[in-house]
């Protein structure tokens, strides 16, 4: 009898195969078909939505896939995000960050709606959208209504407004950066920064 040449990595795989094969076949299936079958590719049934990663200023562009039906009261579920190859800034890479954007998303300690802590209260609590435009609009007005400084004390007109502040988004576009910028400076604020630069 002559003697097989065989790796013993070579002789397990072998017979591990030929175990599970046999003991399938024993019980009158065939495992051909089943080994045959290409794996379906995850992201076939999902929906595509395109968005920007939130670190940085850099501002990749993403692809979001989520899975549900959209219909009314379904809730969809993201599954995977991977950066957009069709992005100017980041054509398909993304950094560690990025590339981790679904725990992020999943974050249970993820900030999802506008919150609020009154003076003297120990909690944040949730309140509407409304309700924190609203608020932000007040104390804006109330503040640049005392502390707006049209003219100095040698007669120029500055109209300028330097007690409140705002930081701009850069994940956003040109169209939206340039109303930004017009609406801060049309009220006299000077104190105005960006995200691109923090
Ligand atoms: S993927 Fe990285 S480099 Fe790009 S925006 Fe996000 S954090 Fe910044």
């Amino acid at each position: 009898m002559g003697v097989i040449d065989v790796t013993r990595r070579g002789f397990f795989k072998f017979g591990g195969t030929a175990l599970a094969g046999s003991t399938l076949a024993a019980l009158g299936f065939d495992p051909q078909p089943a080994l045959a079958q290409v794996r379906p590719f995850k992201l076939a049934r999902t929906t595509e939505t395109r968005n920007t990663c939130p670190y940085c200023s850099v501002s990749c562009g993403v692809i979001m896939y989520s899975i549900g039906d959209r219909s009314r009261n379904a809730r969809s579920e993201i599954i995977h995000i991977e950066g957009d190859p069709d992005h100017p800034v980041n054509r398909g890479t993304l950094c560690p960050k990025g590339a981790g954007l679904l725990d992020f998303v999943r974050s249970p300690t993820r900030t999802q709606y506008p919150m609020y802590r009154g003076p003297g209260e120990r909690q944040f609590r949730r309140v509407s959208w409304d309700w924190a435009m609203e608020r932000i609009a007040t104390l804006m007005k109330e503040d640049r209504d005392r502390n707006f400084i049209d003219r100095i004390d040698n007669g120029t007109t500055v109209n300028r407004w330097l007690s409140t502040g705002m930081l701009a988004a850069s994940a956003t576009t040109n169209e939206t950066a340039f109303l930004t910028y017009k609406i801060v400076r049309s009220m006299g604020m000077v104190v105005f920064d960006n995200q691109a630069r923090v």
